[in-house]
């Protein structure tokens, strides 16, 4: 009987899964049946732009946690598809940092030429996954929010890629439940605009009060006061930006500090990151880690160490993206497929996942993430036939992209860089990114 192999999740690391086996079918190589289940009505994952917020169209919680106006925050020459660049899909070369609408249109064009939306039901919700050790394999309870049916189906093979950047976290302050202003975790922002003329507090010092602190201060915030827990910024920011330590309470609209300073705000915005959260898995199935670039119990960092059937892919903190979605996505179809074995005894599997936690916490320095980061794509990639790409230049893109931000936060954007797949440059966009108001793809398109 033909394998069947359950892809949970339609976005960049789920697409991955479905084009990698595509890849080996178009090659002439005799491939599982694939399903993939997609909650949403369309691909795309995060990247599928809606307006909504708490629940979507059937009730469930809404996985978009991206909003308007959102260009990219790293270079486009870091996150590639090594089988799919840039300028197959739009014909030319582009700028360096795309906004949301641009780059779904990319994710979606690869796709699309790999024709593997059948392979896919939307709108369909996982309800539960268990596996049987007697039939060795896996139970699936699916909820088709079209039909209003619940069903269930075995699978040979589990594949997670429901990403994690969906359930927000979200603390608890003295005095928020007395607040009289917006508080919103960054899961629900949707617009800067409506901070316009406000004075924001933005909790968090890492990308997303970064980038939503940027948002704010471009669309016409008053002030933007943003706070940290662990470690500041410490960007060069503009003269109505200022960097807090950490919240401590409030009272009325007002903000109080560790250092004892307070200040007056209209909006809370909590940029405090995400949980992994896998509702539809029993404890032995579900994986239970921090946001790091090592993960806990998955032996090359997709193998689930308790359960070698099944696969997460896209679960570590990122810097490398897409490629490295690909990266693994390939070595999960060929462990499938029987081409790569993983070694039977579990303590050589746990011996790897420790050996990567250990090389990880060997230092905090940046530079040395991102070459961990890399290296752990090359090593993926050396054992498949995904097209091998410099990786190292890949990660040059990325050290200067940092120095480009520590010059200037609100110009990095307005750089270029090299494509690590077809060595073109890309050219400069046509709008300093804090003139550019406009984020449709027309828009970023138009020469
Ligand atoms: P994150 O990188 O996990 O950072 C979470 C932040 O929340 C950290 O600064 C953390 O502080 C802080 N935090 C957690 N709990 C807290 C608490 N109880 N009180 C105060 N602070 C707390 O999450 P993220 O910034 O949301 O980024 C997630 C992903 O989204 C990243 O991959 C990022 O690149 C991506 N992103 C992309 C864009 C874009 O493309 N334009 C925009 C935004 C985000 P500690 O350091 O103290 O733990």
């Amino acid at each position: 009987m033909t394998k069947r192999v359950a892809v949970i999740g339609a976005g960049p690391s789920g697409l991955a899964a479905l084009r990698a086996f595509q890849s080996a079918a178009r090659k002439g190589a005799e491939i599982p049946e694939i399903v993939c289940f997609e909650k949403q009505s369309n691909w795309g994952g995060l990247w599928n732009y809606t307006w909504r917020t708490g629940v979507d169209e059937n009730g469930e919680p809404v996985h978009c946690s991206m909003y308007r106006y959102l260009w990219t925050n790293g270079p486009k020459e870091g996150l590639e598809f090594a089988d799919y660049p840039f300028e197959e899909h739009f014909g030319k070369q582009i700028a360096s940092y795309p906004p949301r609408a641009v780059m779904f249109d990319y994710i979606e064009g690869r796709v699309n030429k790999a024709g593997i939306r059948p392979w896919i039901r939307f709108s369909s919700v996982i309800r539960w996954v268990e596996y049987d050790a007697d039939a060795d394999d896996f139970t699936i309870t699916v909820h088709d929010m079209t039909k209003d049916h619940v069903y269930k189906e075995r699978f040979d093979n589990v594949i997670v890629a429901s990403g994690h950047f969906s359930s927000p976290n979200v603390p608890d302050y003295p005095g928020f439940d007395h607040y009289y202003g917006r508080i919103v975790h960054a899961h629900d922002f949707r617009d800067a605009r409506e901070f316009a003329g406000q004075d924001v507090l933005v909790v968090g010092s890492s990308y997303s009060a970064e980038d939503i602190g940027s948002q704010c201060w471009k669309y016409g915030a008053k002030t933007v006061t943003s706070c940290y827990r662990s470690a500041p910024m410490g960007f060069d920011w503009p003269e109505n930006w200022e960097e807090k330590p950490a919240l401590v309470r409030v009272e009325g609209k007002t903000a109080f500090f560790k250092d004892g300073s307070s200040r007056h705000v209209d909006a809370i915005i909590l940029c405090t990151g995400y949980k992994h959260y896998f509702p539809f898995l029993p404890d032995e199935l579900r994986l239970k880690t921090k946001n790091r670039l090592a993960t806990a119990d998955l032996y090359k960092g997709v193998v689930y160490v308790h359960n070698p059937k099944m696969f997460y892919l896209g679960m570590q903190d990122q810097w490398f993206t897409f490629n490295m979605f690909d990266a693994q996505a390939w070595y999960v179809r060929d462990i499938i497929l029987g081409r790569i074995a993983v070694p039977a005894d579990k303590q050589v599997l746990m011996a790897d996942v420790a050996e990567r936690e250990a090389r990880e916490e060997a230092s905090d320095e940046v530079k040395y993430a991102i070459e961990y980061q890399g290296d752990y794509v090359k090593e993926l990639i050396a054992d498949t036939d995904y097209p091998s790409f410099n990786v190292d230049g890949a990660i040059e893109a990325f050290l200067e992209w940092k120095h480009h931000k520590k010059d200037d936060i609100m110009a990095f954007r307005n750089h270029s860089y090299k494509s690590v797949m077809t060595g073109t440059m890309a050219p400069a966009h046509h709008t300093p990114w804090k003139d550019a108001l406009d984020d449709s793809m027309e828009a970023y398109l138009a020469n």
